[in-house]
């Protein structure tokens, strides 16, 4: 940690953002690379060197400032009455990402039936990154409030607004998106998917929010024919409607003036650019620097022609050789978990039956997708940063609600090659490792195996585990909320995760602020069994192997260090404070040391004594 000080463009920094950066770096030659070489490229690398080229292309995006939002802000101007808002939004809704004008709108799998797309309206409307945000009556919370009053009143500045029409305007903004944030469910009471689980019909939709005609909604989204939508927050499409049948038309425009800038800052001209850096990086995450721009538009090709750029990226990184050796880690770490289940004693036959049949089930994605995006519709211009953004949002947008209906597409990924990161999806039930994280120093095919299983190996428990966390366990071998355990074994489950809980809340993340453990609950649980899983492996695949020590270390010693490289990081105090509030894992720190006191491996391998800080006495254990 000593050696690897935060870059000045960074919010932290680890072994997961250095690689990050290599990656961008290594994405960066190649994509400035088809930028300037424009013959015999094929249309993907056509689209995505284009779009690069364009992104670069800082002196044409600084001349044109603001007027890439024109169209909007006209449209907006353009309202004369609140009926008109549903078919507006619908169109807003496609052209930007997220879900940051009022409310958001798309597909996901049936938590009852995950065979099925089904349409979902979630809560949404906010500029601050979590409700907690604008409901906590501290006074650091009450400052970044004041700061971000004065955020929207420049941005509104900026679009040309005279100072004290803009802080009123960004006043009523506050008042309507703290409203929204109070009738939002906290991000613990979102981690339990039976809360987000309110399946109805239009007329019931229709009802809950009496003065928003969903009909024109759909229609205007191509969704006329839907009757089936999945309602995530009812409470807060109640409030939306209160909103907007209380807000003037003005309100109403303003908040969506807000919104279209917020969303498209990082598009315009370095004034916007810059503003909404001082506001997002610089006070919410005490970064001291904007990236260059060079990063920023790497990034932003992952983001929007993700899988275009992947193809380029795996075909030079990514080994046949790498995938087999995930493909035999997983395997082995699959039979440990088997191996572990069938022993546990605080679980009845019958939920381990259960148990097994959905380990079993679980589908591993390694390296990249079998089938690449078509990207085909997406018109991409040399000359036409803004338009290229827009376009390949509004792709993105169609093809998210285009799934409504279909067949689930169980090939589908939801992270790009290149990202440096993993995920377990519950109702897929299946787990999946892009190219960009199995990597040296995270997986590291010179060195031995006690690192390797220590740190990927890790990795892949710690998504296996996902399956059977607190939240993952409620879904089944489909990956249908449905309960596949006996009562007893339930109650089992909470005490032993309850030990979890209690650890980590007693962690301090900065200043008095500690874990929110009810919050990174489902990751601690991950971390604990995931290098628990990844030592039963490790153990079995060297246990006819002589094991000699390596660089003054014990192989025991080796994979626990290989482990610790995996979170060992850097942070600013300010982007602690905001992961407090918002990430679902628990720092570095405790990431690491949360989860070794709770193994008596660890203890034998540093021969820790009693009373020492590595050893607890009460040592948690779930798988
Ligand atoms: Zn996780």
């Amino acid at each position: 940690m000593k050696k690897n000080p935060i870059p000045t463009d960074q919010p932290g920094w680890g072994v997961y953002g250095k690689l990050a950066q290599d990656n961008q770096r290594f994405l960066w030659g190649i994509l400035d690379d088809l930028a300037r070489n424009t013959s015999g490229r094929n249309p993907d690398q056509q689209k995505i060197g284009d779009y690069f080229a364009a992104c670069m292309d800082e002196s044409v995006v600084d001349k044109l400032g603001a007027a890439p939002l024109k169209p909007y802000l006209d449209q907006i101007h353009g309202l004369t009455s609140k009926s008109q808002l549903p078919a507006l939004l619908a169109q807003f809704h496609s052209q930007t990402e997220g879900s940051g004008m009022f409310f958001g709108f798309g597909s996901n799998q049936d938590y009852g039936d995950s065979t099925q797309v089904i349409a979902f309206a979630t809560a949404g409307g906010l500029g601050l990154p979590d409700r907690d945000y604008y409901t906590k009556s501290d006074a650091k919370s009450l400052e970044l409030r004041q700061k971000y009053l004065s955020h929207v009143q420049r941005m509104f500045e900026l679009l040309g607004d005279a100072p004290d029409a803009a802080q009123r305007e960004a006043v009523s903004i506050m008042a309507m998106e703290t409203a929204l944030a109070k009738a939002s469910l906290t991000r613990v009471e979102r981690r339990e998917p039976h809360n987000l689980y309110h399946k109805v019909d239009l007329t019931q939709m229709q009802a809950l929010s009496p003065s928003f005609d969903w009909t024109v909604y759909l229609k205007e989204a191509g969704l006329g024919q839907q009757n089936t939508f999945n309602v995530t927050e009812p409470a807060f499409y109640k409030e939306l409607d209160h909103q907007l049948q209380t807000a003037s038309l003005d309100d109403i425009k303003n908040y969506l003036r807000w919104h279209t800038v917020h969303s498209a800052a990082a598009f315009l001209s370095s004034d916007f650019v810059n503003e909404d850096f001082d506001f997002f990086s610089k006070t919410l995450r005490g970064v001291p620097q904007l990236r260059p721009r060079w990063k920023r538009c790497v990034g932003l090709v992952d983001r929007q022609l993700g899988e275009a750029l992947g193809e380029e990226f795996v075909s030079r990184t990514f080994s046949p050789e790498m995938k087999q050796k995930t493909q035999t880690m997983t395997s082995q770490i699959e039979q440990a978990m088997a191996n572990d289940i069938e022993q546990l004693t605080w679980m009845g036959p019958e939920t381990k039956q259960n148990a097994l049949t959905k380990l079993h089930s679980i589908v591993n994605k390694i390296g990249y997708p079998d089938k690449w995006r078509d990207y085909t519709s997406v018109v991409i211009s040399s000359h036409d940063f803004a338009g290229n953004v827009e376009r390949a949002t509004v792709f993105e947008s169609k093809r998210r609600l285009n799934k409504i209906g279909q067949p689930v597409d169980r090939g589908e990924w939801s992270m790009t090659p290149p990202t440096v990161n993993a995920y377990y999806n519950s109702r897929m039930n299946d787990i999946n490792f892009p190219a960009g994280v199995l990597q040296p120093p995270l997986y590291d095919p010179k060195m031995d195996d006690a690192p390797n299983y220590g740190n990927t190996g890790g990795t892949i428990g710690h998504e296996l585990t996902h399956g059977f966390d607190d939240q993952g366990r409620k879904f089944d071998a489909q990956g249908n909320l449905k309960d596949w355990w006996t009562a007893q074994d339930n109650q089992n489950f909470e005490s032993r995760a309850q030990c979890v809980v209690e650890q980590y809340a007693q962690y301090v993340v900065v200043d008095d602020i500690k874990i929110n453990s009810k919050l990174t609950e489902g990751e601690d649980i991950a971390d604990l069994g995931g290098l628990i899983l990844a030592w039963m492996a490790w153990k079995d695949q060297t246990k006819n192997t002589h094991l000699e020590n390596r660089a003054g270390l014990t192989p025991e010693q080796r994979f626990f260090v290989g482990n610790a490289q995996w979170a060992c990081e850097n942070d600013r105090p300010e982007n602690l404070r905001m992961n407090a509030i918002t990430d679902p894992h628990s720092p570095g720190k405790y990431r690491v040391n949360g989860l070794v006191v709770n193994l008596p491996e660890f203890e034998k391998a540093f021969a820790c004594k009693p009373g020492q800080p590595m050893v607890k006495e009460n040592r948690c254990r779930i798988w």
